[in-house]
């Protein structure tokens, strides 16, 4: 069984699809294989390992609406290791097209239970809204990534959030818990980061990553050639915070397994 984060956030541009690829996008580095699914119509996380979107021969749309076949569909990535469930405009359209169709929140997790190849990590990138595509994630993933940007109104939206993954966990999802918060786009120059980064720890102490994601113009140039922060500059700041991200999140899943198994035990 994989173990499955969905990125999420309501608001755009909080750096989902960067953290989404990056975080997938080291894990064969660290032992890890995974599968990238894009649940944005935008594609972002697509066109970011340079996959051409017009020339695809389908899309996780076809999986979830059509009930294709999953396996057929996942391509690899330039990063061995890592595959991709892309992505396709057609998928804005998904939205309103779920709302008639049975089982219209499930129809994610039906798929990847249909995984031929059996991945360490599937990490989903969700769309900027709550709605059906979102619900779709949550209800496929144990864990959520949630990254905040460490600017004004950062945790403006996140009682939203937390309402929706506590229907969904009530509802149709009872695995479903915080993965971790990480701080994004941070700017060290700038008090209010600081101040913002200081009030997420200690909101939330627990769930906030150690590991802070520099604000870092390689990042942003990276998906323009088609290439994770792996690939395109392995030696910048955002390089290196990626990677010490991705070691916290397998070492904290492990400690949370730990921590599971140890309560079954005392259970027992
Ligand atoms: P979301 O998926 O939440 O909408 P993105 O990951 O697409 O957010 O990020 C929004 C924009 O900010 C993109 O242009 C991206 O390249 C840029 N960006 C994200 N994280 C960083 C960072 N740490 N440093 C610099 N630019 C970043
Ligand atoms: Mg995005």
């Amino acid at each position: 069984m994989p173990c499955i984060y969905a990125v999420v956030n309501q608001k755009g541009g909080v750096g989902k699809t960067t953290t989404a690829i990056n975080v997938a996008a080291n894990l064969p580095d660290l032992g890890k294989s995974g599968l990238i699914v894009d649940m944005d119509p935008q594609g972002n996380t697509t066109s970011g390992f340079g996959i051409d979107k017009s020339r695809l021969a389908g899309s996780v749309y076809n999986v979830i609406i059509e009930a294709a076949d999953v396996n057929a569909i996942i391509r690899p990535t330039g990063v061995p290791g890592l595959d991709i469930l892309p992505s396709h405009r057609s998928l804005a359209g998904a939205e309103i097209e779920l709302i008639g169709l049975p089982r219209r929140e499930r129809r994610l997790v039906y798929a990847l239970d249909m995984l031929r190849h059996d991945y360490d990590y599937v990490i989903i990138d969700c769309p900027p809204s709550l709605g059906l595509l979102t619900v779709n994630c949550l209800v496929a993933a144990e864990y959520m990534l949630i990254p905040i940007q460490c600017e004004y109104y950062a945790l403006e939206g996140l009682g939203a959030l937390t309402h929706t993954s506590q229907l969904i966990q009530r509802e149709l999802n009872p695995r479903l818990k915080i993965g971790g918060i990480v701080l994004t786009l941070f700017d060290p120059r700038t008090t209010l980061a600081w101040q913002v980064a200081e009030q997420v720890r200690s909101q939330y102490p627990e769930e906030t990553f150690r590991t802070i994601i520099p604000r870092n113009v390689r990042l942003s140039e990276a998906p323009s050639h088609g290439m994770p922060i792996t690939q395109y500059d392995p030696a910048s700041r955002g390089a290196v915070a990626y990677h010490e991200l991705t070691k916290e999140l397998i070492s904290r899943g492990a400690a949370a397994n730990h921590h599971e198994l140890t309560k079954e035990l005392i259970a027992r």
